[in-house]
């Protein structure tokens, strides 16, 4: 690949040379070695490129095949709620898998700061050792002051931005503001209400970012809650949780609150499952885009169950994010035929027919519902092969290359961070997966088994195997 150099020859910190460092820069490039200096990338290049910045203190790193990734973004993970279930998890509960997980005790209410900074150091501690240095707290805010884990209300914002002032943050966090009830009903009134009354806490430049807003648009259609096109074994079509007195007053509401969050100035992230809640949605962010360009958006459907190829068009060319869960794809399906017919199944998480119409497209875990481990996320998205071998939405199966992305650079769009972090560019700050392996070289299936070696954040090592 070309010779990427800045023009500083002064020693480097750490170089990693011998391996292959996928930068996952624009044009894909892989290079062979890679030197940090004052927690940023300094060079990427050949071995013999990256040699003359070794100094007598610089410490080497010898890949011998392994592999250097951009720092894992899961931008789509409840860090509070992992830090208190982990290493208990939903979906497995659902799935009927890892029976060993299956028998911890409900977890007693978070209450007190400690309670809450306790579990954002063992998520923190959790992720690092998985090779993750950004995720998004999707949805921690007044809506939840009252909730009943303790794990989403508005003082664990201020417990995020105390921790990454304080640098105990070994990842760096965006946060979305929720102003109605996890999984829950919100309203018109209560969103404005709560853009107006409450103040999140200030940025923590690099580390912490209240970014916007979550909004929960409809259920999940195993339970017959996401509202679709298409009717349910019973004839019902499931709804909006949005307050209304009829599907259209739901539906005018949800509308509303999209362009009362837009015009905020907020990002906003959206649970929309059902074809007819993502049509919706996706119609709801290109219309207050077109219509109000100063904010710059970078809006997303989060999970997006069922995406008709329509829905697709209007979200690529609005520039509209999809955020999904490729294993909750292979592991739900079954659940999704049995509410709604085999008939829906062209339509149900089409990520290869994402990122063929342009939809940045990026996979996260919704931990602790799946596991945060992203290497089994980027082997679902790969193989598309649930826990009882069967592949499900072959024709949507990912490269590796392309789950890679999802990973890394595309959720760095996701932050409004693509220029600074994301991938391995000189100049970006040094964060850094380093693997045991290389992930394009490995079968799919394996791919949770390559271990990682080494988590760096900011040219800082926060986790060594
Ligand atoms: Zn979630």
């Amino acid at each position: 690949m070309r010779n990427r150099t800045t023009d500083d020859p002064s020693p480097a910190d750490l170089v990693l040379t011998g391996g292959r460092i996928h930068t996952m820069d624009s044009a894909g490039g892989v290079a062979e070695a890679i030197a940090v200096r004052a927690g940023r990338i300094a060079r990427v290049g050949t071995a013999d490129e990256v040699a003359p910045l070794i100094g007598r203190r610089t410490r080497v790193v010898r890949l011998r095949g392994g592999s250097v990734l951009p720092g894992i973004n899961d931008s789509h993970l409840h860090g509070v709620w992992l830090g208190t279930m982990w290493p208990h998890l939903l979906m497995d509960q659902l799935a009927g898998g890892d029976h060993h997980r299956q028998d911890g005790p409900p977890q007693a209410r978070l209450e007190t700061s400690a309670d809450r900074r306790r579990a954002i150091l063992r998520t923190a501690e959790l992720l690092a050792s998985l090779g993750i240095t950004s995720y998004t707290e999707p949805g921690l805010g007044p809506g939840e002051d009252d909730g009943p884990s303790g794990c989403f209300g508005s003082a664990a914002l201020g417990d995020y931005a105390d921790l990454a002032r304080e640098g105990l943050l070994t990842a760096r966090v965006t946060a979305l503001m929720l102003f109605g009830e996890l999984d829950g009903a919100s309203s018109l009134s209560g969103l404005t209400e709560g853009l107006r009354a409450f103040t999140p806490p200030a940025d923590v430049p690099g580390r912490f970012r209240v970014a916007g807003v979550k909004i929960f648009a409809d259920g999940i259609p195993p339970m017959r809650t996401a509202w679709t096109d298409e009717p349910y074994g019973d004839g019902t079509h499931g709804g909006l949780l949005v307050e209304g007195g009829d599907a259209g007053e739901r539906e005018a509401a949800l509308i509303a609150m999209i362009d009362a969050a837009h015009a905020a100035g907020h990002q906003i992230g959206v649970h929309a499952t059902g074809s007819r809640t993502t049509r919706v949605v996706a119609e709801a962010f290109a219309a207050v885009l077109n219509r109000r360009p100063g904010n710059p958006g970078r809006h997303y459907v989060i999970h997006g169950d069922l995406l008709r190829a329509e829905t697709l068009a209007t979200m690529a060319a609005a520039g509209i994010g999809l955020n999904t869960q490729a294993e909750i794809a292979v592991t739900t399906e079954d659940m999704l035929t049995a509410a709604l017919g085999p008939g829906v199944l062209p339509e149900a998480w089409p990520l290869r027919d994402a990122l063929a119409a342009g939809v940045p497209l990026c996979l996260s875990s919704d931990a602790p519902v799946l596991t945060p481990d992203w290497r089994a996320g980027v082997a679902a998205a790969v193989t598309r092969r649930g826990l009882d071998g069967r592949v499900r939405g072959e024709a949507q199966r990912l490269t590796v290359a392309q789950a890679l992305r999802a990973y890394t650079i595309t959720p760095a769009w996701q932050d409004g961070a693509e220029t600074w972090k994301g991938s391995l560019e000189p100049g970006k700050v040094a964060d850094l997966c380093v693997l045991e392996a290389d992930p394009l070289e490995t079968e799919p299936a394996a791919l949770p088994q390559v271990p990682v070696r080494l988590t760096m954040l900011n040219g800082r090592i926060v986790y060594e195997g």
